[in-house]
């Protein structure tokens, strides 16, 4: 379900590349700037990923990492050490990535850089990683949010993605579906505690608010294969965005496993 390019602005171009439990990373351009947030697969599987919508790893920027778990940094390794690649990361998670040293850059998880005129900064997400964030993205022809892997929506981080045209937001889970799935009971507490990820009915509850606040675009993302289907995760948000009564924003899901695009 991708949203359909009628938003286009400018060059800028954000695509999820994969999302979901197998692996994450998102793809921004805007002019001759390019990141990822996330590199989640392998270098061999980014790059096809890339390749398939006219980019490629050597004309990346830097890195954005948002957390430590494998869905996230599998490639990082191979890729920065292939491609010396700036990766940027926050302190707390920097002794579980393995990353090229003169490439990996560590900051307070609250921090900002400057990327050939885009501007990211950081923001805290709740999430049982060690130290975990998402990221806006702000430019001339861009304003970008990105707040997956969060046990619960925060007023700090509802914060950040208010006023952002472009959003990609979790959600992960059909709570009737992960309550009767073949998940371990402790799997499904940490799914469900305030650390573990977002339901689609916590998610829906923020499309909401987004759309009163500013969104265009939202592109649904990190959906879990076992507790959830992409219709079901589309229709809570559909619902939302028509009981809140804010007509044309686009709304899409991320695949799992093939580019997606959001602007
Ligand atoms: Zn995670
Ligand atoms: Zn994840």
């Amino acid at each position: 379900m991708e949203i359909s390019a009628n938003t286009a602005e400018k060059n800028a171009k954000i695509y999820t590349l994969y999302s979901g439990s197998s692996g994450n990373s998102v793809f921004i351009r805007s002019g001759s700037s390019a990141i990822l947030i996330d590199a989640g697969m392998s270098a061999r599987s980014i790059e096809k990923a890339l390749n398939a919508i006219g980019e490629s790893l050597a004309s990346l920027s830097a890195i954005f990492v948002t957390h430590d778990h494998s869905d996230h940094v599998r490639g990082i390794e191979v890729i920065s050490k292939k491609h010396h690649i700036p990766v940027h990361a926050p302190n707390s998670c920097a002794p579980y990535i393995k990353c090229c040293e003169d490439c990996f850059f560590t900051h307070p998880p609250i921090f900002r850089c400057d990327v050939g005129g885009l501007e990211i900064s950081s923001f805290v997400t709740p999430h049982d990683s060690h130290g975990s964030v998402g990221y806006t993205v702000c430019g001339d022809d861009i304003s970008f949010a990105l707040a997956t892997d969060l046990g619960f929506m925060t007023d700090a981080v509802m914060e950040q993605l208010c006023g952002c045209s472009h959003v990609v937001l979790e959600s992960n889970h059909d709570i009737p579906m992960l309550l009767s799935g073949p998940y371990p009971p402790q799997l499904k507490d940490r799914i469900l505690s305030r650390y573990g990820h977002l339901s689609n009915d916590d998610c829906a509850d923020s499309v909401a608010v987004l759309a009163r606040n500013g969104a265009k675009a939202i592109l649904l993302a990190h959906l879990s294969g076992e507790n959830n289907r992409p219709e079901l995760a589309f229709r809570s948000s559909m619902a939302a965005l028509d009981s809140c009564g804010v007509r044309g924003v686009a709304l899409g899901v991320a695949s799992p496993d093939r580019p997606t695009r959001l602007l």
